[in-house]
């Protein structure tokens, strides 16, 4: 499947009842043979607004993040774990996780990128089905490492 169709497929999706909040579904963005891929937690308001990931606040860090370490827009699969806006930004709920991890999997498995970074500790449990990024076993360094990315830019300076 190409990453169009599931764009399609998200975008009119109603697996669960944040298809009746939302304003548009962010199925994300990037190249279908990107070396990267960021997942992050949800759609926020602006990404809500404009159908885009990573546009408010998160998304300034992101850009921040990316030009510091030399990356370009063509190499990164950006994306979330639901694709709908949770009302208030709340956490989303483990019936939404469970409802629209599928697509993140046809993603992932379309995409098929040489990194994946799980972007917060409801990306790392959702990806790596654990209780958080502190219960994660640092030393196993063959294994996909979670971090926060305002850790990651504060690590900048
Ligand atoms: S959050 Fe995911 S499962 Fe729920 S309506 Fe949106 S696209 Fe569908």
């Amino acid at each position: 499947m190409n990453l169009d169709i599931v764009g399609r497929k998200i975008i009119s999706c109603t697996f669960c009842d944040l298809c009746r909040s939302r304003r548009l579904a962010v199925p994300g963005e990037g190249p279908s043979n990107a070396s990267i891929m960021l997942i992050g937690e949800a759609p926020g308001i602006e990404e809500d607004r404009t159908g885009r990931p990573f546009v408010g606040r998160a998304g300034k860090l992101l850009t921040y993040a990316r030009d510091q370490s030399g990356r370009n827009r063509e190499e990164i699969f950006i994306t979330s774990i639901i694709k709908c806006r949770p009302p208030k930004n709340r956490k989303p709920k483990a019936f939404e996780i469970r409802s629209c991890l599928p697509y993140l999997w046809l993603q992932i498995k379309t995409i098929d990128p040489k990194l994946i970074c799980l972007m917060g500790n409801v990306s790392a449990s959702a990806v790596l089905n654990m209780q958080g990024v502190t219960a994660y076993p640092w030393t196993d360094l063959s294994e996909p490492l979670p971090y926060h990315i305002p850790s990651c830019c504060c690590s900048q300076k």
